[in-house]
């Protein structure tokens, strides 16, 4: 029984680690480069390299073209389905 409750903690633990991964994942839909002012999609491969003291993150691409970024031509995060919404897909 002692073996059985310790289990159910650490799998408690496991589970909420899971969520907490999944929030932080949500969070860091777009990643801006306060440097270049562009904003990239997370899996974007210019937006690792962006350095740690130019990293900015936006929940959405409508926060980062507010704060006067622009976006980025490789990944291009406006046609993205970065942000998971009902909103249907709008093209320019
Ligand atoms: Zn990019």
């Amino acid at each position: 029984m002692k073996a059985n409750k310790g289990n159910r903690i650490s799998r408690i633990i496991a589970i909420v680690a899971i969520i907490l991964l999944f929030a932080g994942a949500a969070y860091a839909e777009i990643l801006g480069n306060s440097k270049t002012k562009k904003y990239h999609t997370t899996t974007c491969k210019l937006a690792q390299k962006i350095r740690q003291e130019n990293k900015v993150i936006f929940k959405n691409v409508a926060e980062a073209k507010q704060k006067g970024y622009a976006p980025c031509k490789t990944c291009s995060p406006d046609s993205a389905p970065a942000a998971v919404s009902s909103a249907p897909a709008k093209k320019k």
